[in-house]
């Protein structure tokens, strides 16, 4: 039977900013710009992170967030203060810490909570101390502070000495690992020994950390992942190559306890933590295709990233709705006509569904959009891609459009672009038209016939298009998918 029941989550992201450069003039010790972390000895379980700032004026105040707050995650950041002294850095009205004027280096500390084993679910996207506190998963969007400020750059994390091991997903030429910058989805990183088993695969190296390699190779979740990367590498990248700086990547294993009701991922920019369901064998077939979904959808993120570049995030709703769908084809790819793969399949793409609410037009919330990108929206390109196929007498397919639309500006108000549209357009096929009109409503577009003018449009579907989704979590005992909507989402916690 079908259990598990889901609920997923995205968790948006609007960054903050930083940027290195060159830190150092004049004759005192040369501090490197960015972040260095320390595992102080006889203390595994705490983390020292110091930041050197880039140089400022020397008169303004700056002000540091660790970025995920505004995604609603929860701050880990200790006590941070100047290197210059004891006090604590005070904070604004808006919870951002103050960064006095001649302050150029603030130290803070990091204590992950040790998890017990299968209870860690990933889209919290919690520093979390692993194995006995063997290793420290080490999440870059609560623990890592960032100077607020807009068109922020990527930077870098170094451990402070040798006695400290750090492992990243993109390591940079000078020493450390890179930092995505704001526009980016944010980053993982393992601190301590843990073993990691490495892949060639296709254009990637990949570097994968488990927090139980019996288990995982048990469930074959490498050699999975392997035909995900490939078969979503051709979708998203077609003929291109993939930029060698985005070639190497970072996968996190984590088990959850099946009675838990769940599992997540959450997509950093090169790297991604995936949950897998663990201890229930009655029903196995049911948890690895949920696991193998979950780790797709994700993947798509991190690619799709990766294509995307510094471009601005797309809209929340098509970012989680078009994850979903591809994570299910090649969930579908690496598991070929698996009953319970097949069957989690029906359950997402189902055009019988009626549609209460569509995604441009209707008076939803963030929360409300983000859960109808799960209830509808792999429906909704789905039956995009058979419109295509049927209009193109099976010359065509959604996948020949995929690259173009993710390198794609975004209208403000969310909607598909209206370069998108044109595409779609010199079709002239009533039953695109109908689909967009059905599941999208299209919002205001001159330079196309697909759009529905409705009243009632213009609430909020997201800040400018910098939305951007992170996480995915599968929740509940009882799969209605009508949950999803006012179910519990990784945005609220
Ligand atoms: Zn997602």
């Amino acid at each position: 039977m079908f259990l598990i029941n889901k609920n997923l989550t995205f968790a948006a992201l609007f960054p903050v900013l930083m940027v290195p450069a060159l830190c150092c003039f004049g004759a005192m010790a040369c501090a490197e710009n960015g972040y260095t972390v320390r595992q102080p000895q006889g203390k595994p379980s705490v983390l020292e992170m110091t930041y050197v700032l880039p140089p400022s004026d020397g008169a303004s105040f700056r002000k540091l967030s660790a970025r995920g707050v505004s995604w609603g995650l929860k701050e880990q950041v200790e006590l941070p203060h100047c290197d210059s002294g004891e006090e604590p850095l005070a904070k604004d009205e808006d919870g951002n810490w103050i960064v006095p004027p001649a302050c150029q280096r603030v130290i803070w500390t990091i204590s992950p909570p040790m998890m017990p084993d299968g209870t860690y679910e990933v889209s919290a996207q919690t520093s979390t101390s692993m194995n006995q506190g063997k290793w420290i998963l080490l999440s870059e969007p609560t623990s890592l502070l960032r100077i607020i400020e807009p068109n922020s750059q990527s930077n870098i994390l170094r451990p402070a000495s040798a006695s400290t091991k750090l492992l990243g997903a993109t390591p940079m030429k000078t020493g450390g690992w890179r930092i995505p910058g704001g526009n980016n989805a944010p980053e993982f990183f393992v601190v301590g020994a843990p073993e990691v088993e490495h892949q060639r695969i296709g254009d990637f190296t990949v570097h994968y950390v488990a927090d139980n390699w019996q288990r995982v190779h048990g469930l074959g979740l490498l050699s999975l992942h392997s035909q995900v990367l490939h078969y979503l590498t051709s979708v998203i990248f077609a003929d291109k190559l993939v930029p060698e700086k985005d070639r190497s990547l970072l996968v996190v294993w984590i088990g959850v306890d099946a009675y838990k009701g769940g599992a997540g991922g959450a997509a950093g920019s090169r790297s991604f933590l995936a949950n897998y369901l663990m201890n229930d064998e009655e029903n196995a077939s049911e948890h690895l295709a949920t696991t193998l979904m979950i780790l797709a959808h994700e993947q798509f993120h991190q690619l799709a990233d990766a294509l995307r570049g510094n471009r601005p995030s797309m809209p929340t709703w098509i970012n989680e709705s078009i994850a979903h769908y591809y994570g299910l084809r090649a969930m579908q790819h690496a598991i070929p006509n698996d009953i319970a793969g097949e069957k989690l399949a029906r359950y997402f793409i189902d055009p019988s569904r009626p549609v209460k609410y569509r995604f441009i037009g209707d008076k939803v919330d963030e929360h409300q959009l983000t859960a109808l990108a799960y209830r509808q929206g792999a429906t909704f390109w789905a039956e995009l891609d058979r419109a295509l196929n049927a209009a193109s007498g099976g010359t065509t397919s959604l996948q020949k459009y995929l690259p173009d639309l993710l390198q794609m500006d975004f209208p403000e108000e969310g909607s598909l672009p209206p370069e998108f549209l044109a595409k779609l357009n010199q079709w002239e096929d009533d039953r695109i038209e109908q689909l967009i009109e059905k599941y999208v409503s299209v919002a205001d577009n001159k330079n196309t016939n697909l759009i529905s003018r409705r009243s009632g449009r213009g609430h909020l579907l997201m800040d400018g298009g910098l939305t951007k989704p992170t996480s995915f979590a599968w929740w509940g005992s009882k799969p209605t998918i009508e949950n999803h909507s006012e179910g519990r989402t990784a945005w609220g916690g």
